[in-house]
């Protein structure tokens, strides 16, 4: 079983949910920056300030600020993980490969979840938070494709990327993750 993980899609592919299913299952830690930004603005930190406004617009919040949320806990963190939501760029998924080797921690599989735009609007318009509404959804999967989209190549090129089709029920793509997860 594979014990340094990383999720990548679109949002509204359902990476939460199958990141968490499966950290519970596997007993790794779970560390999505969407979730860790969202406490941040409930607390109302200095941090939480900072992000509010850009997450309500469907921006990305500096990588600065996420990838010193996601060192900290890594640090912290001496058994396996699952990344969701981070890296969401190529500059945080450089800082990411940096930190990792630093750490000596090397990702083991990148599953790459993948749903069509039509599915991905149902999905995200059903969910309702303050950030799906339909202008910042679209958005979101502007920034998704121009942003995110070239982690792929990067990690397909490092022999890590696996991708998983995420229509079907929860159930469904749960199973096909944990197969990939054994190879
Ligand atoms: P989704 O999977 O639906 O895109 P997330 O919960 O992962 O939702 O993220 C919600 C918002 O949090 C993003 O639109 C962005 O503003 C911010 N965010 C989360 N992760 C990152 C990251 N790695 N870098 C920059 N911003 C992030």
């Amino acid at each position: 079983m594979k014990q340094r993980l990383l999720f990548l899609g679109p949002p509204g592919a359902g990476k939460g949910t199958q990141a968490q299913l499966l950290a519970e299952s596997q007993g790794l830690l779970h560390l999505s920056t969407g979730d860790l930004l969202r406490a941040e603005v409930q607390v109302g930190s200095e941090l939480g300030r900072q992000a509010e406004a850009v997450m309500a617009r469907g921006e990305l919040v500096s990588d600065e600020l996420v990838l010193a949320i996601v060192r900290s806990r890594l640090q912290q963190c001496s058994g396996g993980w699952l990344l969701d939501g981070f890296p969401r760029n190529l500059s945080q998924a450089e800082a990411l490969d940096a930190l990792l080797l630093e750490l000596g921690q090397p990702i083991e599989l990148v599953v790459l979840m993948e749903l069509d735009d039509a599915l991905l609007i149902q999905r995200l318009l059903s969910r309702g938070r303050s950030d799906d509404n339909e202008g910042v959804i679209r958005h979101r999967l502007t920034v998704y494709r121009e942003q995110t989209t070239p982690l792929i190549s990067h990690y397909r090129d490092l022999g890590l990327l696996q991708a998983v089709e995420a229509a079907g029920t929860v159930e469904e793509i749960a199973a096909r993750i944990t197969t990939l997860t054994k190879a």
